[in-house]
């Protein structure tokens, strides 16, 4: 895939990664580029390795963008380490991960819709939304019952969660000790895709990631990321470390859409600023340069403190508003 390959090797001395990992389902935006830089800032300014992952997993979502994410993300000045990796290169080390759970007992079949899982009364001190225990111990013979009902769908994969734990807390870089639910997640769903979850941990592991960097919708996935990092043996914190960013929110306060106006590259572009210039205001909003302000981003690198950084949400007005 030559369009995706492009890399300015750094002299990195230290031995983990960081990276950036998009999903290809559109254009990134405003928020997804100031995460990206974020996560660049993080990783170069500690000597680490970026690597980038195209999450292309979920096929429903795969708009094809790749190409275009990465090009924007070199436009801002942007670089990784070696080819980007594609997330569904790695089928057979997501199936190993499964199979592993599943010798050691951890893994069961789920064949309840989402309708179901609604409707399930909810076992006692469950976190809410967590998944009710349905499918959690039937026979055989229910299970085989269960699996004749839903055909020709297949049932999820679940994880047999440890019992007595509902809760996992974890350092944060930006948003200190965070605390978060832990259930019997999906590890794949009935239609064979793996999922998120279990995905992220495998490939972060097998890329030797050590920092992860992200918008902070997913903080709260990140108790469910860590217990199969447990439970699979691979690196966990203090050795993995975390930081999870503000989002940007739109003018009405809601996270930033497209419907906001000019919130992509290409957008700004057409509305005539150059890449220097988001990239201005990007590193504006996080306190790395000033208003009028012309930097690069490598020049952002020896600013970066990740103390100083936001903990707000940045609230983006279009140039005009
Ligand atoms: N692919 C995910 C997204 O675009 C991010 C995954 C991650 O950083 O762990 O939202």
């Amino acid at each position: 895939m030559s369009t995706l390959r492009a890399s300015t090797p750094s002299a990195a001395t230290h031995q983990g990664a960081g990276r950036y990992a998009p999903s290809p389902s559109g254009e990134l935006h405003l928020g997804n580029l100031r995460t990206a830089l974020v996560a660049w800032l993080f990783a170069r300014s500690t000597d680490r390795r970026f690597l980038v992952r195209v999450e292309d997993l979920d096929r429903a979502r795969d708009a094809g963008t790749a190409g275009a994410q990465l090009a924007d993300l070199r436009a801002l000045g942007l670089d990784w380490d070696g080819d980007p990796v594609l997330q569904t290169d790695s089928g057979e080390a997501h199936e190993a991960a499964i199979a592993q759970l599943a010798s050691a007992g951890l893994v069961y079949e789920c064949t309840c819709t989402r309708k179901d899982i609604l409707a399930a009364p909810t076992a006692p001190h469950a976190p809410p939304g967590a998944y009710p225990g349905t499918c959690r111990d039937l026979t055989d013979a229910e299970r085989a019952a269960a699996r004749a009902r839903i055909a020709p769908r297949l049932p999820a994969l679940r994880l047999r969660a440890p019992e007595g734990e509902s809760r996992l807390a974890f350092d944060d870089a930006l948003l200190g000790r965070t605390e978060g639910d832990i259930d019997d997640l999906v590890l794949k769903r009935g239609d064979g895709t793996v999922s998120y979850n279990l995905a992220v941990v495998v490939d972060d592991a097998a890329m030797g990631v050590d920092q992860i960097v992200r918008g902070d919708d997913l903080a709260s996935s990140t108790p469910r990321q860590i217990l199969l990092q447990r439970l699979l043996g691979l690196p966990t914190p203090p050795e993995v470390s975390y930081a999870h960013v503000p989002l940007v929110l739109g003018p009405t306060g809601a996270r930033l859409a497209k419907r906001d106006g000019a919130v992509t590259l290409s957008d700004l572009w057409a509305a005539g600023m150059a890449s220097a210039d988001v990239l201005a205001m990007l590193a504006g909003s996080l306190g790395l340069a000033g208003a009028e302000e012309r930097v690069t981003a490598s020049q952002l690198v020896s600013r970066f403190d990740p103390a100083a950084l936001p903990r707000e949400p940045w609230v983006w007005r279009p140039a005009s508003a």
